[in-house]
């Protein structure tokens, strides 16, 4: 699932993810995680997450990818939130071909901004004050969105409207999913 900061990832992750039987697995779950676990490497996470920087690569890369693997291993997941940079998707599909594991689709759920931001608000996590969903829209409009042609050129891109009620995104993403 690809999609700006409050574009529906999560809601969406955990319907498709029950629908298929496979595994949610949402980046920033598990690294708020490891935030709550109150380790040094938590508060390092912290940092980033309070001022709505990306993580860093390789700190994402270490927690995730380990978890993807065993899912995998047990029949498939759905990956919210990650791969968020253009290397982060190349490291990811460079194990996953060694593994011999591939994405089937990404769905990228496309939001205005104002929509995003008006949901960011109303839904109050501490990361979501003005300033810092402002910051994250950036981000996510500088360094994220060049994943959506990434997965366009792999041919594997679905995109889809994401300002709809979140029954109909579900049923769109069931219709147009190239699964059996
Ligand atoms: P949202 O998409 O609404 O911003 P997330 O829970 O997906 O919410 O992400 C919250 C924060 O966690 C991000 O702002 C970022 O700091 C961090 N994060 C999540 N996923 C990644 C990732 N793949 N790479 C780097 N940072 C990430």
């Amino acid at each position: 699932m690809l999609a700006a900061p409050g574009g529906g990832k999560g809601t969406q992750g955990e319907r498709l993810a029950a629908r298929y039987h496979i595994e949610h697995i949402s980046s920033g779950d598990v690294l708020r995680a490891e935030v709550d676990s109150g380790t040094p490497l938590g508060r390092d996470i912290a940092g980033y997450q309070q001022h709505g920087d990306l993580v860093p690569d390789q700190i994402v890369f270490d927690l995730l990818m380990p978890r993807v693997a065993a899912a995998a291993a047990l029949g498939g997941y759905l990956l919210d939130g990650f791969p968020r940079t253009l290397r982060q998707a190349e490291q990811a599909f460079d194990v996953a071909r060694r593994l011999d594991f591939a994405l089937d689709a990404a769905i990228y759920l496309k939001v205005p901004d104002e929509v995003l931001t008006e949901r960011m608000l109303s839904r109050g996590r501490p990361d979501d004050t003005a300033e810092v969903i402002r910051h994250r829209l950036e981000v996510f409009a500088e360094t994220t969105s060049p994943l959506i042609e990434y997965y366009r050129d792999r041919g594997i891109l679905l995109v889809v409207d994401g300002n709809q009620p979140p029954d109909a995104i579900t049923a769109e993403i069931e219709a147009r999913l190239p699964l059996a």
